[in-house]
């Protein structure tokens, strides 16, 4: 029988706590729903990956659980040789739009991101044709910085870079991006029911490469924030 302790329902176990993300100058928190990711979008890191950049960009996802905040220590991740860093404008989702011509979505902020890869594993999970979850979709492979509210502005421009001990790694700017804000979530929301509390990566330019336990992230995007991280040794 459950214990009467007040609620409705009763849970087998402690739930696990909400995943939120802090909003600048602000004491509210964004909850977060569902984190999608572009999985290419600069043609620079289309080139260094050995793809086509003709192709439409494609999504996946990470699990909401594997957000981290700036100032974590990451652990390195188990099963790989080849951990690596992905700099990439983050979209928070604020509302469904309902335009009569248009699909789409409200973009509430935007954030910095990383979207840490196991690149061995990703690459060998694209060769043999399988799911990515094993490369892109481990423990602490999101983290985000603070999000800034957009109040109806549109984000086109700002330099987007990442350091690894103060080491300039990726060095690329918004306006390179193939596929804009606006052109993103009308993709996604062809596909996705996309509600507030949803997070878009949206993908990273040329420069990605390998981290070592000890590292130092840094990333940083103009006009939206920084996000600075480490490898635990
Ligand atoms: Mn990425």
């Amino acid at each position: 029988m459950p214990e009467d302790d007040g609620t409705l329902q009763s849970f087998a176990f402690t739930p696990p706590p909400r995943v939120v993300v802090p909003i600048v100058d602000s004491a509210k928190l964004f909850p977060v729903r569902r984190v999608y990711c572009v999985g290419r979008n600069y043609k620079a890191h289309i080139k260094e990956m050995g793809g086509d950049e003709r192709e439409s960009p494609f999504f996946f996802q990470k699990p909401t659980d594997a957000i981290v905040s700036s100032g974590t220590s990451i652990r390195y991740p188990p099963g790989t040789a080849d951990l690596q860093h992905e700099v990439e404008l983050v979209v928070a989702i604020g509302g469904t739009r309902r335009d009569l011509d248009s699909a789409g979505a409200e973009v509430f902020g935007v954030a910095v991101g990383i979207d840490l890869t196991r690149r061995d594993l990703q690459i060998a999970a694209r060769q043999a044709g399988r799911p990515w979850e094993a490369g892109k979709s481990f423990d602490q492979s999101a983290p985000v910085s603070p999000i800034r509210r957009l109040c109806g502005e549109v984000l086109k421009q700002g330099r987007i870079q990442l350091l690894v001990n103060g080491t300039i790694r990726q060095d690329s700017d918004l306006c390179e991006m193939i596929w804009n804000v606006e052109e993103i979530t009308s993709h996604l929301s062809s596909s996705f029911s996309l509600v507030p509390g949803d997070l878009i990566f949206t993908g990273t330019p040329s420069g990605v490469g390998p981290l070592a336990p000890g590292d130092v992230i840094e990333a940083a995007i103009e006009g939206v924030g920084r996000l600075t991280v480490s490898i635990a040794n």
